[in-house]
């Protein structure tokens, strides 16, 4: 799995530690070596996916024989529900759940309905590959998701089921994005990882076809997240050419970010058919401005995508810790985290052994 974790090992009946105990005094929210606040939290529902996405979960190494997580190391609702309640208390704004394809956690509609009720304030959403959405959209509005982000790689059907390697159809994601969008999940967000000479002849059909239609599409630069997905420069299509091939057709303006911290930089269609955004992780860093942590499904806190090695919440989760203990833990962490992977990304780092993305969600 790539993965190194640090057991967070507080002595048994020691007082909490220094950062819980100045909050819960009323002292500010932690804050990294960098001055990033801890506003977003996505959590790992699940380690498994039904597709086999070639830059996510090869085949190759994600096989018949692969060995998911067994069961018991998975975080239960209530633990996850627990984390999420510390994480808010710390500033978390917002939480996202992801996987693996965390619609195959079974149950999901009812930690979304625990989530709710826990940290009724969160901003509460998902992103799926849509495969098993259209029949679940209502339910989950219901429970109380907020809002949802599909993954769509390619509109054209060849592209997609060569691209997902498990043969899933273009039609059936369309058809989960108009069952999302009535259930009041609005305004779908549609994820577009982009790789050169594999869909990026692809960009303008996308553009194309959301256009008008009030789904955002989002362009992302293929990144080098885990270590299976053979990442080279040469195959990364830089935001600013996809704005470009766009614009070439349909006439882009930029927007203002909505908020500091927002991943995507937003272009909206000059004769008013909508926005889209690029999400330029690779070309245009925005580690500066980076306020997301991420839980994996066994309970390790990642302070970064392209992280090496994790915290072991999910030992102070089971060993009896206090609210409080896991809060000045967490607390602790952030407070000492420096990350900026992209910012100094290079082909040597590309080849570091890191987390795998279907591990700790995108
Ligand atoms: S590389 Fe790490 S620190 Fe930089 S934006 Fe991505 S997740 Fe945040």
């Amino acid at each position: 799995m790539g993965k190194t974790v640090i057991a967070l090992q507080p002595a048994r009946g020691a007082l909490a530690p220094p950062a819980a105990a100045a909050r819960a005094q009323g002292a500010a929210l932690p804050v990294d070596t960098r001055g990033r606040t801890l506003r977003d939290l996505r959590i790992s529902v699940t380690d498994r996916c039904n597709f086999r996405c070639t830059y996510c979960m090869p085949k190759d190494v994600f096989g018949d024989d692969h060995a998911f997580l067994p069961h018991a190391e998975i975080l239960t609702f209530e633990e996850i529900v627990r984390i999420a309640r510390i994480f808010h208390a710390l500033g978390t704004e917002k939480i996202r759940l992801t996987g693996g394809e965390p619609l195959l956690r079974r149950g999901i509609e009812t930690l979304v309905a625990m989530l709710r009720e826990a940290v009724p304030g969160v901003d509460l959403t998902l992103t799926t590959n849509g495969s098993a959405l259209k029949a679940r959209a209502r339910a989950l509005r219901e429970a109380g998701l907020d809002r949802i982000t599909v993954s769509l790689d390619s509109l054209d059907d060849t592209t997609f089921r060569a691209m997902n390697d498990v043969d899933f159809p273009v039609a059936r994601v369309l058809e989960a994005i108009d069952a999302a969008e009535a259930a009041g999940l609005a305004p779908v967000k549609v994820n577009m990882v982009v790789k050169r000479g594999v869909n990026d002849h692809q960009v303008v059909d996308m553009a194309r076809h959301f256009r008008g239609s009030g789904r955002i599409v989002r362009f992302i630069e293929f990144m080098d997240v885990g270590s299976t997905n053979g990442w080279r420069m040469d195959d990364v299509i830089p935001s600013a050419e996809i704005v470009r091939r766009i614009s070439a057709h349909f006439p882009l303006v930029p927007l203002e970010p909505q908020y500091g911290g927002e991943v995507a930089q937003r272009w909206r269609y000059a004769d008013g058919a909508g926005e889209i955004g690029v999400i330029s992780s690779v070309t245009r860093a925005f580690c500066s401005s980076c306020t997301r942590a991420r839980l994996s499904t066994d309970g390790q806190l990642y302070t970064c995508l392209f992280a090496q090695q994790g915290y072991d919440l999910k030992r102070m989760l089971r060993d009896g810790s206090a609210d409080e203990r896991i809060e000045g833990a967490i607390a602790a962490i952030w407070e000492a985290r420096a990350d900026r992977y992209s910012e100094i990304r290079t082909a040597a780092t590309a080849k570091e052994r890191k987390v795998e993305m279907s591990f700790i969600g995108g």
